[in-house]
């Protein structure tokens, strides 16, 4: 991991430090990546912004983010940057805006120096669907980093950037944190504006920072929440809580805490897994949290009620993709059909194909009702258990993944098997809550554990206030 963490280099740069000399090491780990994490360097836009900020800091002002370099997930736009979503339809596709939450770090200090790899579009567990093939797991190179944003997550872990984005709409961002080892998290739905993010799910998505620690999670989050006039589904919220929390100490507010874990996640669990799960609320009640059971009914249909609504949203979304506006146009082509049809057959590959083709049928007429709309039904239940759990207790403690990072191919030619690898992420997306991943302990061999800490609807900080506590309770 990164030597220093996000908030030790902005305070070296804010003192005086070049951030041009902190950009230029970042940019030669990033250049020496040996794990496929990163796709693109950007040597000279990266620089150049590096010397700004050393300017500006020479001028007297002093940036939250001095000079920390990040990285982002490839379906994130920078403006006159290729964003491709790992995919070859966007192959060569340079975007012409940059993304909100981009745009609010750069205006922090933060400095992008690269753009790191993902599954095709976000469809994955495993980055194994990337076109530009697959990602490995820092700690053991056999095996999978996790996805769909296994890039960034690989990027902290490997120790090429403190700091990295990715995208959330079952998982994507705390499952690879959990199997590389990091902090990742999806904050609520409406914290972080999707403005300039390839839009998966769209009533699922959320960006979310990688981080090797949880203060420097809370700060880049604080840093890029907040409304956003060009993505109405963004939230008028004042997050100071998260600024005092990515500053200040925050363990000894366990004390009184409820924590509520939900007795069926134990089955099916890796044992190690388990292990780590009730070490963690052990901790916690040694450390004054007191346990209260919660029961979540509806989570048992989560995985097919997202599969229902991911890929119809997706192929929605996948829609624009046609050859006209955006990246790859097929070279031969007699007419208008043919030409959407073989752009589309010639750039997309094979987990977004299928995802086109289910979202596709649970969205046709005739099986509308059947599919999507019985989903958002569900859905619905699934709100309502949350908010019954929330009334009993502040947070949901629980796994992330059920095993650790398993082998390349494993899961591959068992798109079920995969799915299934989401079970117990995918329920706070469809309630649009917060959850963290964050490390505590390994397995037998060495294979880093990640556990969840769910909060209700805009409990962020307080989310982040308990990762931060079982940090402690973890090191301890
Ligand atoms: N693994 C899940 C999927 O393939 C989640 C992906 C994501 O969160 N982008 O849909």
């Amino acid at each position: 991991m990164s030597r220093l963490s996000a908030r030790e280099i902005a305070a070296a740069v804010n003192g005086g430090a070049s951030a041009t000399k902190e950009v230029e090491a970042a940019l030669a780990r990033a250049k020496a990546d040996t794990n496929n994490a990163i796709l693109r360097v950007h040597h000279e836009r990266a620089l150049a912004a590096a010397k700004r900020i050393d300017v500006r800091i020479k001028a007297g002002e002093k940036l939250p983010l001095a000079g920390v370099p990040i990285a982002i997930k490839d379906n994130l736009c920078v403006e006159g940057i290729e964003v491709t979503a790992a995919s070859k339809i966007l192959k060569g596709y340079v975007a012409p805006y940059t993304a909100t939450a981009v745009q609010r770090l750069e205006h922090a200090g933060a400095v992008v120096v690269a753009t790191a790899n993902m599954d095709e579009f976000a469809f994955g567990s495993s980055n194994e669907t990337s076109a530009y093939g697959p990602v490995k797991n820092p700690i053991d190179p056999t095996r999978i980093p996790g996805g769909s944003s296994g890039g960034s997550a690989a990027a902290v872990a490997a120790g090429i950037v403190p700091l990295s984005l990715g995208s959330d709409t079952g998982g994507s961002i705390r499952q690879p944190a959990s199997l590389c080892g990091v902090v990742g998290m999806k904050p609520t739905y409406g914290m972080v504006s999707r403005y300039g993010l390839i839009a998966f799910g769209s009533s699922l998505d959320q960006i979310g920072p990688f981080a090797t620690n949880v203060a420097d999670a809370a700060l880049c989050l604080e840093r890029m929440s907040g409304w956003d006039q060009h993505d109405s589904t963004s939230a008028a919220r004042n997050h100071a809580g998260l600024a005092q929390l990515a500053s200040g100490n925050p363990f000894g507010t366990l004390n009184g805490l409820k924590v509520g874990y939900v007795a069926e996640h134990a089955k099916g669990l890796q044992s190690e897994v388990g292990a780590q799960l009730e070490r963690a609320k052990k901790a916690l009640t040694d450390a004054g949290a007191t346990l209260v059971p919660v029961s979540l009914p509806h989570e048992q249909y989560a995985v097919a009620i997202y599969y229902v609504l991911a890929t119809g949203e997706a192929a929605s979304n996948l829609s624009r993709f046609d050859g006209v506006r955006f990246g790859h146009r097929t070279a031969e082509a007699a007419t208008l059909p043919e030409m959407y049809a073989k752009s589309r057959a010639e750039g997309f590959g094979r987990e977004a194909k299928r995802r086109i083709m289910l979202g596709t049928y649970v969205l046709s007429t005739g099986y509308y009702d059947a599919y999507y709309k019985k989903a958002q039904q569900v859905r619905r239940l699934m709100c309502r258990d949350y908010e019954q759990a929330y009334a009993k207790c502040d947070v949901i403690l629980g796994p992330v993944s059920p095993t650790t990072a398993f082998k390349f191919g494993e899961k591959l030619s068992d798109p079920l098997q995969m799915y299934l690898s989401d079970i117990f992420t995918i329920a706070a997306n469809l309630a649009g809550v917060p959850a963290i991943s964050v490390p505590f302990g390994a397995d037998a061999k060495g294979l880093p554990i990640g556990l969840q800490v769910q909060g209700a609807q805009f409990a962020d900080d307080l989310v982040l206030r308990v990762a931060a506590g079982l940090e402690q309770l973890n090191r301890a």
